[in-house]
């Protein structure tokens, strides 16, 4: 069973082939940051919801 997964920026739901991007946080490594495509062309910033890293 799949987790559902929300872009981190615009909080919008994902889907499996919607493009969506997911990374874990560059600055802790644990929390899970998922952008959407429409935030990843619009290069929306995102917050880790751990340590408050905010990036592109
Ligand atoms: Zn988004
Ligand atoms: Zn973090």
């Amino acid at each position: 069973m799949e987790t559902e997964k929300i872009c981190s920026s615009c909080g919008v739901r994902l889907g499996k082939n919607d493009g969506m991007t997911f990374f874990k946080c560059p600055e802790c490594g644990v929390v899970e940051i998922g952008r959407c495509p429409n935030c990843r062309d619009q290069s929306v910033t995102y917050t880790c919801t751990k340590c408050g890293f905010t990036g592109p």
